[in-house]
């Protein structure tokens, strides 16, 4: 795989370690302007197809930690990252969104800067869809179920429900829709920015882990890595970091010690509600959804369908005994599954302990009635539109049907105890700032304060979370940092 790289002292202008959102992009705007470019990735490389009918093996070799890391928390909660060629955008379900508005005005008032506004991160964001093709491939008749019960929500409720923006084909047959989206039916990130870079000479090297970086007064002077286990040195005349949220803050604390990064992470809440309806809702395979609920945006709160696979359902009701996933079996048809996504106000501390990335998190309590506000609206929504049972994300008492009584079941019950919720956006771990401290390393172009020729494009510079999916945000603003620094 690595066949073509001389794996000892190794030279090159440009060093890129991680190919996710944001190494990728990199890898494209480097190799564009003909420079010469290495990027390292510590997972493997994996073809477009490989996992398109296991989740189990996605989990085992795509993802960091073989699945979903725990947190420790009181709630039941664990965070999930891609780990291979790709990074998260090789699992991901090619959600493309600009970021909101709000979040845009915010960090130009957090900085008295105006570097993001629309106008001037509009060329960006066309050039991806462009390079991504979204929703160019929208059939209508491609809608899922779930997707079309929220547009009913929408209109009953009136409240605004918009079309997703994505990168999916859903009426290509490979489409399956294990986690995310498989194969061909999504115009990827290695697809479209690391194939064609690689074409052009971008030399990529996979099982490869950066361990250390060196530096030399306010200059980086090389990176250990290692190959499949083996120490090498990489000697690179700029190095920028694209390792993802929880990894470039890890790699700048192993190499610069604790106190170097104070780390937190910005992090989406997913919290997963069953429902069982009336009709029939899984009459096609394969079909992302299309929908999404904005109404509460503002408050950091957004409703959407996941795209429906039994393995995985199951896979959340792990704590049903076997008569009652039997009873679901025969009728799975009947059951979907809804997401409510909250932009956490806590954030997840990282930390460093002898090598290995130990997570933190505590329930805020504003976050907590929010979320009771929320579900009830939204399970209250389901039972009007022909929802017969909902299974709630909680430990205990996690069934509700229509004859329950709704608004005091998740009164009582949804606590931090009993909730069980996963993140797949992580973000803001090493944020850009204004001046040098222990929270801010780059500045507002992504340059290191204390490196001159060390660099970060990736979800860890955010000035926060970003509330919708984030993957456009964090290749937006790579494209940023790199015009502005290198052209
Ligand atoms: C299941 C899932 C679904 C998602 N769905 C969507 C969606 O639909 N839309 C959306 O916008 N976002 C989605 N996301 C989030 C999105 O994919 C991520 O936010 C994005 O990929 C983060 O980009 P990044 O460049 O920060 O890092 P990543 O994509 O995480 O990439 C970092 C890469 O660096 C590698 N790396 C880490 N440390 C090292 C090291 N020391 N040496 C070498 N390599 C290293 C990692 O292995 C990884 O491959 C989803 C994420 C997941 C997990």
């Amino acid at each position: 795989m690595n066949k073509n790289i001389d794996t000892k002292d190794i030279r090159c202008e440009f060093l890129i370690i991680g190919s996710g959102a944001g190494g990728s992009v990199a890898s494209k705007y480097l190799t564009d302007l003909g420079k010469d470019v290495l990027l390292v990735e510590e997972g493997n490389r994996y073809s477009i197809n490989e996992f398109k009918n296991s989740i189990s093996k996605s989990f085992l070799y795509a993802w960091r930690n073989g699945g979903i890391t725990p947190v420790l928390s009181k709630s039941n909660y664990g965070f999930g990252e891609g780990k291979c060629l790709g990074g998260g955008t090789y699992i991901n379900g090619g959600l493309i969104w600009r970021t909101p508005e709000i979040i845009l005005q915010k960090w130009n008032k957090i900085y008295q800067t105006n570097i993001f506004e629309d106008s001037n991160l509009k060329k960006y964001f066309d050039e991806i869809e462009n390079i991504l093709a979204i929703n160019k491939q929208f059939i209508n008749e491609y809608e899922n179920n779930e997707s079309l019960k929220l547009i009913e929500i929408g209109k009953k409720n009136n409240i605004k429900v918009v079309r997703v923006p994505d990168s999916i084909n859903s009426s290509n047959d490979e489409n399956k829709l294990t986690l995310g989206a498989a194969g061909n039916a999504k115009n990827s990130i290695i697809q479209k920015y690391i194939y064609p870079s690689e074409k052009k000479g971008l030399k990529i090297l996979t099982n490869c882990r950066a361990e250390k970086i060196f530096s030399d007064k306010n200059k980086v002077k090389k990176v250990m890595v290692k190959i499949n286990d083996k120490k090498t040195y990489i000697y690179a005349d700029n190095v920028i970091l694209a390792c993802g949220a929880t990894q470039t803050p890890m790699l700048l604390k192993k190499s610069f010690g604790n106190n170097f990064l104070k780390s937190e992470l910005e992090v989406h809440l997913n919290l997963r509600i069953g429902v069982k309806f009336k009709e029939k809702m899984q009459d096609r395979e394969g079909l992302m959804f299309t929908r999404q609920i904005q109404e509460y945006l503002e408050s950091g709160v957004l409703i959407m369908p996941t795209s429906f696979n039994k393995n995985n359902f199951f896979s959340s009701l792990a704590k049903l005994d076997n008569n009652q996933i039997n009873m679901i079996e025969k009728e799975i048809d009947k059951y979907s599954s809804f997401i409510i996504q909250l932009s956490s106000l806590n954030k997840v501390q990282l930390n460093n302990f002898f090598g290995n990335t130990i997570l933190n998190y505590n329930l805020h309590n504003e976050d907590i009635n929010k979320l009771k506000n929320y579900f009830k609206i939204f399970c209250g929504f389901l039972f009007d539109t022909g929802a017969e049972e909902i299974y709630l994300p909680f430990k205990k008492k996690f069934y509700v049907n229509k004859n329950d009584n709704l608004g005091e079941i998740i009164e009582n019950c949804l606590t931090k105890e009993n909730i069980e919720m996963v993140s797949v956006h992580g973000m803001s771990s090493a944020r850009m700032g204004i001046k040098n401290s222990n929270k801010s390393k780059f500045n507002l172009n992504g340059r290191s304060f204390d490196f001159e020729n060390l660099y970060c494009v990736d979800s860890s510079i955010l000035p926060t979370s970003t509330i919708e999916s984030p993957q456009a945000t964090i290749m937006a603003v790579a494209k940023h940092v790199l015009e502005n620094n290198f052209n």
